[in-house]
């Protein structure tokens, strides 16, 4: 055989395997035939002592894998409880399969889309929709400062508080997308409703109760819990630990001491929280604190570590009550602390049994409430920018024209439109996934940080749009607070920096990996034989994974990803978007790998490396979400453009983190490698075209079934007396009323009459008989429309706080009659 011939088959093989990810043997038969047709001798020795290598267990660990295991122990930094306990937390689903670098997209479009029961819906149409109507965000936030009492009280009584709790204890029992329907439709109109109904219903008692509680402490607390009779908080932020919650300083000495008139075992408590949501008004405090039995009261270590507690808060020493004023929101938040507050060790969430045992049960609850509170009322407050935004950027003309259809706005407008998209279709798959029974711990985080920031463009993008009306603050003004508290949830459920830069591809590299865990485990938790087959079997096979991946990423790259996986069952026009992120994943997937081995350990502390690898990754989940919507729905050919533009915007985003991965990669050689494997042809994906964006635009500039969509389950008030009723009522008259329009400025252009300023134009056309009676008073409904939209709210000198606190006193005499 000619030796050009050889290196050909051996090419080849060696693509092809790798591409398909043949197992070894395959590998060896396939090599062996090329070998022996070389009827080279030397070669084939050196083939069959490969060979045997590769295919034998016993061989491979003795020669290689346990050499390799040796130094990867060495390397590999030990980890902390507290790490390793945050790092088993909850489950990986879609985000392993992106890691893997091949994503089964039947798999996915098997997913059943999530439906709401009939129960719920009604709850949703019943008592969210009447809450909605109660709430007026700027009484609440300017005037009372708090929710009115009798909000309160409805909130309560209609088990708003109880969502997650099952119905055995009296709660509603709720889907976890029912859950985010309620949140969600509560933020289109009130962020102090939608968060103080939010809180209880995430990570806090009722959760950990329901998780880890004794019986005793379910059957009491659940149902008060549930019917609003115990108001909860959970406290875990101290001056001192905040993002890094695992050194709270917060205490507990294990103790006997006189309870009720008896002698009991306990523990004194000493804290100093703040940022407590609800905690101003808790009856119930969920306090995390380091438990200490120096005395081994309880038989066992003395540094027992982060412990949960459930604190009736009018226990003696318990200090609360104050509060903080975060941007505004007006939601109860505040400090609370203790000193030495005697407590029976039964108030331990779980009983003394679980002392210790804080960090576990937080990190196991901490994804179900993730992926649905931050996501789910930054959806909901987009939506509503997505509806009031257009329908103001339809009715507020300037230069003559209304200002959506001004290209520097229509980019704005149509960012907003497709962001909606993402978002909702995101929230819908994340909270799906918790009702599949996921803890999508990667997900969730992924899900946090990118509805924050979608909400945060998007808000912007709005202010912008909205020019001096969303600046003025007052109740006609339905952005300001909104625009106001968006660094709120950028800050809460792990702050948004940290959780782009060291949670998100941090613990997605340890959990989502196919392999990289098991290889932890067998260096760290394993020992002798054991620990060898158990690394040998996940090293080899993460060696096949990283080849695999390489070839797959080169491959599609010169194919400008034609070969990608698509799924069986796809929407045809969607075809090439499965195209492109089989292709980003295949390249993601060998990136992370190349990342690891090239920075080992160094990683965790590169975090502008390992942020843009999260990245990428989070792209890739946000555009499963899309597609995945896009089918669920039925594939309803109007919404295209919103999946078009916001696919394209985040396969060019992807392009571009993994393009700033590789320029400031520390390893040049590695870089140029990497480059060469992923880029073969140079960066293919563009960003997406203005074409499109104008498309997203004109969505939401008219009323329809692709706006309605968009914006479905929130709130829409019918009465024109509120801010945004009328502003729908004006829109739906502006554009009523544009043939009416065009008459009036065809009348003026051509000389029929001339308008002088403060001139009723359309009486004066319908003096001049160019416009009907019934057309006069459309059009001057809409004028009156109009003027009361463009409004924007004036005070007098004292900002009328006097004024107010006598409206306050009549209304409240009026509630009381
Ligand atoms: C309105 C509000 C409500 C809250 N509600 C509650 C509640 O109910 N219960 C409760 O226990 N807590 C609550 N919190 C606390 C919240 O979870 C913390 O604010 C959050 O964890 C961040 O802590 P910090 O504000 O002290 O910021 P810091 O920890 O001081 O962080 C400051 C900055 O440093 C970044 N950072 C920190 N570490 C890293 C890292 N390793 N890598 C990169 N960046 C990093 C953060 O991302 C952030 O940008 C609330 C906070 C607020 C503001």
């Amino acid at each position: 055989m000619l030796i050009l011939e050889f290196v050909t088959a051996a090419v080849v093989v060696f693509f092809i395997c790798a591409y398909f990810r043949l197992p070894v043997l395959w590998w060896t038969l396939a090599y062996g035939v090329i070998a022996v047709l070389t009827e080279n001798v030397p070669l084939i020795v050196a083939f069959a002592v490969i060979a045997a290598v590769l295919n034998i267990s016993f061989l491979r660990r003795i020669l290689v894998t346990n050499h390799v295991l040796a130094v990867y122990r060495r390397i590999l930094p030990d980890m902390s409880q507290t790490e390793k306990e945050a790092i088993d937390a909850g489950t990986v689903w879609w985000d392993a399969d992106l890691f893997s670098g091949k994503p089964d997209w039947d798999k996915l479009l098997a997913v059943p889309q999530p439906k709401l029961s009939a129960e719920e819906q009604a709850f949703l149409d019943g008592p969210v929709e009447e809450l909605c109507a109660m709430c007026n965000d700027w009484e609440i936030t300017h005037e009372h400062q708090d929710l009115p009492p009798h909000v309160w009280q409805f909130i309560k009584d209609k088990g708003f508080l109880g969502m997650i709790i099952p119905k055995s204890y009296g709660g509603m029992g709720f889907s976890a997308l029912a859950h985010s329907a309620v949140v969600m439709k509560l933020s289109t109109r009130s962020g102090a409703a939608a968060i103080s109904v939010m809180v209880p219903n995430s990570l806090g008692p009722a959760e950990l109760l329901l998780h880890y509680g004794t019986g005793q402490q379910k059957t009491y607390y659940l149902p008060r819990l549930a019917k609003g009779q115990e108001i909860p908080c959970f406290a875990l932020t101290s001056p001192e630990a905040g993002s890094d919650a695992a050194s709270i300083p917060d205490y507990g000495v294990v103790c006997k001491g006189v309870w009720q008139g008896k002698e009991t075992l306990g523990m004194r408590v000493t804290w100093d929280k703040r940022y407590i949501t609800l905690g101003p008004v808790a009856t119930l405090l969920g306090l995390a604190f380091k438990l200490y039995d120096p005395d081994k009261l309880l038989g066992g270590k003395e540094d027992l570590g982060i412990t949960c507690a459930l604190v009736p808060t009018n226990t003696p020493g318990v200090n609360i009550g104050r509060r903080h004023l975060p941007l505004n929101a007006v939601f109860q938040n505040g400090p609370n602390s203790g000193k030495d507050v005697f407590m029976p060790l039964d108030w331990i969430i779980g009983g003394a049994d679980y002392a210790g045992k804080g960090w576990m049960m937080l990190m196991g609850c901490l994804a179900a409430g993730r992926a649905i509170s931050l996501p789910t009322s930054s959806t909901g407050g987009v939506k509503a920018l997505t509806r009031f935004t257009g329908a103001y950027a339809r009715v507020r003309s300037q230069f003559k024209t209304p200002i959506g259809k001004l290209e520097g706005v229509e980019e704005a407008l149509g960012r907003i439109a497709a962001n909606c998209y993402v978002m909702d279709a995101t929230r819908v798959m994340t909270a799906g996934s918790v009702d599949l029974g996921e803890k999508p711990a990667v997900l969730s985080a992924i899900a946090k940080y990118h509805m924050t920031e979608r909400a945060r463009q998007s808000v912007n993008d709005a202010m912008d749009i909205l020019g001096g009306k969303g600046i003025c603050l007052g109740p006609n003004n339905w952005v300001g607070r909104g625009y106001q508290m968006t660094p709120i949830a950028i800050t809460v459920e792990g702050a948004n920096i940290l959780t782009r830069t060291l949670i998100i591809f941090g613990q997605g590299a340890i959990r989502c990996h196919p392999y990289v865990l098991r290889e932890m485990r067998a260096a760290k938790e394993m020992s002798g034989v054991e620990a060898a087959r158990e690394f040998d079997d996940a090293f080899t096979s993460h060696v096949g994974h990283v080849i695999a991946n390489a070839v797959r990423a080169w491959i599609h790259g010169i194919t400008t990803s034609r070969l990608a996986p698509t799924p069986r069952s796809g929407a045809p026009e969607l075809m090439h978007y499965y195209r492109f992120t089989s292709r980003l994943a295949a390249a993601f997937a060998f990136l992370a790998d190349m990342s690891m081995a090239g920075m080992g350990g160094a990683l965790k502390r590169k975090e502008k490396i390992s942020g843009r690898l999260g990245d990428v990754l989070s792209m890739l989940y946000l555009i499963s979400c899309t597609l995945k919507r896009y089918e669920d729905q039925g594939r309803i050919k109007e919404d295209l453009p919103l999946v078009r533009w916001a696919v394209r915007d985040m396969t060019y985003h992807a392009q571009h983190a993994i393009d700033q991965i590789l320029s400031n990669f520390p390893i040049k050689w590695m870089a140029t490698l990497l480059r060469w494997t992923i880029f073969p042809l140079g960066m293919s994906f563009r960003p997406p075209l203005d074409a499109r964006n104008r498309d997203c635009a004109q969505l939401v500039l008219s009323p329809g079934a692709a706006r309605d969509r968009l914006t479905a389950g929130m709130y829409v008030p019918k009465s024109e007396s509120d801010a945004t009723g009328i502003l729908e009522a004006a829109f739906q008259a502006t554009i009523a009323c544009e043939p009416i329009d065009e008459k009036l400025r065809k009348a003026v252009k051509k000389g029929k009459m001339t308008p002088r300023p403060g001139m009723d134009l359309g009486s004066l056309a319908r003096e001049k008989d160019l416009i009907t009676a019934e057309e006069l008073v459309q059009w001057q409904r809409k004028e009156v429309l109009r003027k009361a939209v463009i409004k924007v709210d004036d005070f007098p000198q004292d900002f009328g706080r006097a004024e107010i606190a006598e409206q306050a006193q009549t209304r409240s005499f009026v509630r009381a009659a």
